[in-house]
């Protein structure tokens, strides 16, 4: 609040998981908040083309793989048919409900929604524009939350509709017959999925030695057997070199230990080799804010840039480039906006890759250890001792303890099976509260869940697992 009794003013640009959080946030602390978005409604990237879309799609994937697998119990299903028309209508449905949803609660709370795009015109102004007029904000404070876009690498920046992005792809415009995924990251792995599900021929492409570059890859290889299975191929160690439009398709050559200087054809192509921040044209060059070499905006731990009335968060503001991320920095900047002694120190960021199974990991990761010879103890329960597990046909899965040698306590947790997307959760909160192996295998799981893996792999680091006899690692 302003020392003369005025409410602050507070301009929030962009509406995604960073930005209207931030916005509500502030308008309960009885802020004057106004918040800038392109779109009609807040949302962003994750809500209208990232995450709730691509989980709606991955929802139905899951769905159809299951009613396959059930056949392992005597129950089969006639082939199914895919209308996609409907299926584009309902992930429709899940974005409008979920963006209109928040424009009412944008209202609720009072906050002055502006439609357009914004650019500053110095420290205390930003100029936004649409289709009919120019508005000049004025503020005391601001915070950037404009996120990122897709990368697309020069070579592979040929002008054709066969060529898309995560956006295009999210459009569901058909189902090709043959596409290919260039990149086995998040993006690629979980699109490619849900193409796989529909009844493309998935062939994807990774420059790396193996598929999501930096995770465990004891955690990888459970998620890269079954995807595996699903597609095509995955040819790793190899770059796709250019892409070109041919009669039947796309073109594309690809360079690999597998594939040297190969051409192959193609009806699309997926293009996810990672993301860029949006900080260009945002008018920066005139004010204090840094813009590093690779596109974040630098700030401090409050999410203050260089500029005192002016904060960043979210994709624009570094990795890991993640909504929940974004979502709690927001609550860091607005609490330090409001003169609270605020500070963004998490000690675990989970992360989720919504495959089948799911990859998911929290805190410290082995990989990471090991690169920064941190000493570390490792408890992998498999989800082969899961009577949970088993009694869903997927015992493919591994839940992993980092625990720090000495004090036992909870460093990271790393799980790859069925829902690990859920069940880090927990582990989470077991890092963040510096809890040690005994107190996971102290609480009490219920039972049949998937969670007693956690409390298993406890048990198992002091050689106690009811289910499983062999020694932690
Ligand atoms: P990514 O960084 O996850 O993966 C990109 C992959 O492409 C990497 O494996 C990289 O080695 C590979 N690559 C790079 N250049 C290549 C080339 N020329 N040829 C072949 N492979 C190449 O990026 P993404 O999948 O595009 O996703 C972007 C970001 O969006 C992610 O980093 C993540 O932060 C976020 N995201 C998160 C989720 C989630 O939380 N579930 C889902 C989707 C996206």
């Amino acid at each position: 609040m302003t020392t003369d009794g005025a409410a602050t003013r507070l301009v929030v640009l962009g509406a995604g998981p960073g930005g209207y959080p931030a916005a509500f946030l502030a308008a309960e602390m009885g802020m004057d908040v106004t918040l800038v978005d392109v779109e009609a409604n807040p949302g962003g990237v994750c809500l209208y083309r990232g995450c709730i879309p691509s989980k709606t799609l991955l929802h139905v994937a899951h769905v159809l793989d299951m009613a396959e697998q059930v056949t392992e119990f005597g129950v089969d299903f006639a082939e199914p048919s895919v209308d996609l028309d409907r299926l584009r209508e309902g992930k429709d449905r899940v974005v409008a409900k979920m963006t209109s949803g928040l424009g009412q609660l944008s209202r609720a709370r009072k906050v002055n929604y502006v439609q357009g795009r914004g650019r500053f015109v110095d420290a205390h102004t930003l100029r936004v524009a649409n289709d009919s007029e120019l508005t000049d904000v004025h503020f005391d404070h601001a915070i950037i939350a404009t996120g990122s876009v897709p990368a697309i690498p020069r070579a592979l920046q040929i002008d054709s509709p066969r060529v898309w992005d995560s956006t295009a792809a999210l459009e569901l415009e058909l189902v090709p017959e043959r596409l290919l995924v260039v990149g086995g990251g998040y993006i690629g792995l979980e699109l490619g999925s849900v193409y796989a599900a529909l009844g493309s021929a998935v062939t994807i492409v990774e420059m790396t030695g193996g598929l999501l570059p930096g995770a465990d890859r004891d955690l990888v290889a459970v998620v890269q057997k079954r995807v595996t299975e699903r597609v095509e191929q995955i040819l790793l160690n190899t770059t796709v070199v250019s892409l070109e439009e041919s009669s039947e398709g796309i073109a594309a050559t690809l360079s690999g230990v597998e594939t040297e200087n190969e051409r192959r054809e193609f009806d699309r192509v997926l293009v996810a080799v990672g993301r860029r921040p949006n900080a260009g044209d945002l008018g920066l060059e005139s004010l204090a804010v840094t813009v590093n070499e690779r596109g974040f905006i630098e700030t401090d731990v409050q999410r203050r840039t260089g500029e005192p009335s002016i904060f960043a968060i979210g994709d624009v503001a570094g990795e890991p480039m993640l909504a929940h991320k974004a979502t709690h920095e927001a609550r860091t900047a607005v609490e330090a906006i409001a003169g609270e002694p605020s500070a963004f120190a998490p000690a675990a960021i989970p992360a989720v890759v919504f495959t089948d199974p799911e990859l998911a990991w929290t805190g410290l990761t082995e990989t990471e250890a090991r690169m920064q010879g941190i000493d570390i103890e490792v408890s992998s329960f498999p989800w082969g001792a899961s009577g949970r597990a088993t009694t869903i046909g997927r015992n493919d899965g591994v839940t992993k303890l980092i625990l720090e040698p000495g004090t036992e306590r909870v460093l990271g947790v790393g799980i790859a099976g069925s829902g690990a997307g859920e069940l880090i959760a927990e582990a989470t909160l077991a890092v963040e509260m510096g809890a040690r192996a005994d107190d996971l295998r102290l609480t009490i799981h219920a039972h049949p869940t998937l969670s007693e893996t956690v409390m298993e792999a406890a048990e198992l680091f002091f050689n106690t697992s009811p289910h499983y006899i062999g020694r932690r690692r």
